[in-house]
Parts: C-alpha cells; sequence; structure tokens
C-alpha cells in the first residue's frame, strides 16, 4: 500500500506540490481552509478533508506548507494535530529558523520529528516537480522522507534544523534586492530609450544577470501579467527574518536593510494580494525623486 502523507497548506505552492505527490504514487490527504484549495486537491486526486485533524491522522509524514511562522506554530499546537510517534512533520514554508528550532524541540517531546524543507523555485517549478529545497535536520530523519521530497525536487542539505529556514531566508534578501535594483535599471534605460528586450538580452550575456534578469522581468513583468504567484507580503516577511538573523549573528547588512525599508514602503501602498513582481509598479511611482 502507499505511504500516506498529510499535507497542510494548499495555496499557490502547496496546491502543485501536493499534486505532484498525489503524481508520484502517495496518497495524500490535504487540508486548507479555503474550499477552492481544497477543490483543487480533489480535482488532482488527492483526499480533500474539511478538518486539520484528517490530515494528519495516519499520516507518518506531515507536510505544512504556510504562509508563516505564526501559522505553523499555531497548526502544530492546534488539539486537531495528533501526531502519532515516529511521525516527521516537514516544514516546507519559509519560517523563522529560531522558531524552526524552538518547535522542533517541543514536538520532540511528543515524540515527533520537525525538518525543514523550504523551497525555491515559485509556483512554475512547484508544477514540474523541479524545486530546489534545502532541507535541515538530522541526516537519518531527512533519508527517512526523501522519496517524498524528491517527488517535489531536488535536496540539498542545509544543516541542523533550522539551516534551511535560514538559507531560504537569505536567498530571498537576495532575490528581493537584485530585483528591486534590476527594475531600477530597467526603469532608467527605457526612459534613456533602451529596448527593455534588448536591455534584458545584454544583461543576461552580461555580469548583471540574475533571476530577475532571467525570469521575472521576461516572464511577469515586460508581459504585465504580475502573476508569478509569489505575495509581495510574503516576500517581504523573508527579507524581515534575513535581516534579523543578520542582526542576531551580529554582521553588516546595511544593504539588506535599505532594501527591506523600500519593500516595506512598497507593502504600505499596494493592494493586499499584489505579487512581488508589482514591485515595479511601486517604484515607477515613487515620489522620492
Ligand atoms: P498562499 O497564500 O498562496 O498559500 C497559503 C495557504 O495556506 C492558503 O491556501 C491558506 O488558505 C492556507 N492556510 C492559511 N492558514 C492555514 C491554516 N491555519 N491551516 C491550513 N492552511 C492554512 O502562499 P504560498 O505562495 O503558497 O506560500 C506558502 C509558503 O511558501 C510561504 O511561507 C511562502 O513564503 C513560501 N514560498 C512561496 C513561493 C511562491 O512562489 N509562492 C515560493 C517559495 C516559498
Amino acid at each position: 500500500m502507499s505511504e500516506t502523507v498529510g499535507f497542510v497548506g494548499l495555496g499557490n505552492m502547496g496546491g502543485p506540490m501536493s499534486a505532484r505527490l498525489v503524481r508520484a504514487g502517495f496518497r495524500v490527504n490535504g487540508f486548507d481552509p479555503a474550499a477552492d484549495a481544497r477543490d483543487a486537491l480533489t480535482e488532482a486526486g488527492g483526499t480533500a478533508v474539511p478538518k486539520l485533524a484528517g490530515a494528519v491522522a495516519g499520516a507518518a509524514t506531515v507536510v505544512l506548507m504556510l504562509p508563516n511562522s505564526d501559522i505553523v506554530s499555531a497548526t502544530v499546537r492546534d488539539e486537531g494535530f495528533v501526531a502519532g510517534p515516529g511521525t516527521v512533520v516537514v516544514d516546507m514554508s519559509s519560517s523563522e529558523p529560531l522558531r524552526t528550532r524552538e518547535l522542533a524541540a517541543e514536538l520532540k517531546e511528543r515524540g515527533v520529528t520537525l525538518l525543514d524543507a523550504p523551497v525555491s523555485g515559485g509556483v512554475t517549478r512547484a508544477r514540474a516537480g523541479t524545486l530546489t529545497i534545502m532541507t535541515g535536520g538530522d541526516p537519518t530523519d531527512l533519508a527517512r522522507v526523501s522519496p517524498v521530497l524528491s517527488a517535489m525536487g531536488t535536496t540539498t542539505r542545509a544543516g541542523d534544523v533550522g539551516s534551511g529556514h535560514a538559507v531560504k531566508a537569505l536567498n530571498n534578501l537576495l532575490s528581493a534586492t537584485h530585483l528591486l535594483v534590476t527594475s531600477e535599471a530597467m526603469l532608467a534605460g527605457e526612459k534613456f530609450g533602451l529596448d527593455p528586450e534588448v536591455m534584458l538580452e545584454i544583461f543576461n550575456r552580461s555580469s548583471g544577470r540574475s533571476g530577475s534578469t532571467e525570469n521575472k522581468w521576461p516572464d511577469f513583468i515586460l508581459p504585465g501579467t504580475f502573476d508569478s504567484g509569489f505575495g509581495l507580503r510574503l516576500m517581504l516577511k523573508d527579507m524581515g527574518i534575513a535581516v534579523g538573523l543578520a542582526e542576531q549573528v551580529g554582521t553588516p547588512d546595511p544593504l539588506g536593510r535599505a532594501a527591506t525599508e523600500l519593500w516595506a514602503r512598497a507593502a504600505e501602498v499596494l493592494e493586499a494580494g499584489a505579487d512581488h513582481t508589482e514591485i515595479v509598479n511601486w517604484l515607477r511611482k515613487d515620489q522620492t525623486r
């Protein structure tokens, strides 16, 4: 009989990730308070359950793909979260590394192992099952969930529990900072009279290239769709985690902090559900000059 995986959080990422697990032959019991997210899992061939308890009961592995650490903590502390001893909980959300460590210690007392396995690659690579997965935890525990993780992408162990969450936040600080400066460069070039497509072609063959010039600008900004599926406020959350980490360990982060402040200003102005690629629209309206 195929292994049962509980999946909590079936949103932009959790939806396609849980569908990959179904395709790989796992029995997936998924929970999300949003009915349309549950319907999508049913359509993909999984079992959508109306309550958290239904996703956790009988699952040897429970995957969490939730917005933030507050919701992750509340979920595993919920009375419906009754995980049998030996259950492995894999937090694939972009959570706060120190809180992940605390939660792992708390769950250990209940006989439950917590691992972190956040991802990069966005909705496109979640659909394709080709995410970059950065893990934290004991190698033996990670080996146990390796078939589950490899159905969703390629895994690299970052270190002990919490390490995946640390490197994920740092990655997004890089991503957000280069998206902002790429957007500044693109707007300046356009105003000067350069063709944006030609600029991107040149950047992508030069030292200015990045995920922003290779994917975000050509796929979501130039076409004007702004539909990457990664919310601006989720990006800001990750930047906050990264600069918080730099502060905790006492390393310099003047640029990271400045970028985070600018993204925070954008978050105040843009509508609640804005995609993170809409940072350029905020920049276009920026009144600082
Ligand atoms: P999302 O907002 O689309 O999905 C989150 C889902 O969690 C929603 O469907 C929501 O209904 C559900 N949810 C909220 N509270 C819940 C609860 N208590 N129990 C069960 N479900 C609950 O967000 P997303 O884009 O899928 O992001 C999920 C996580 O992945 C975040 O931590 C984000 O930072 C990270 N992430 C997102 C992307 C991306 O491109 N979207 C990429 C990498 C990492």
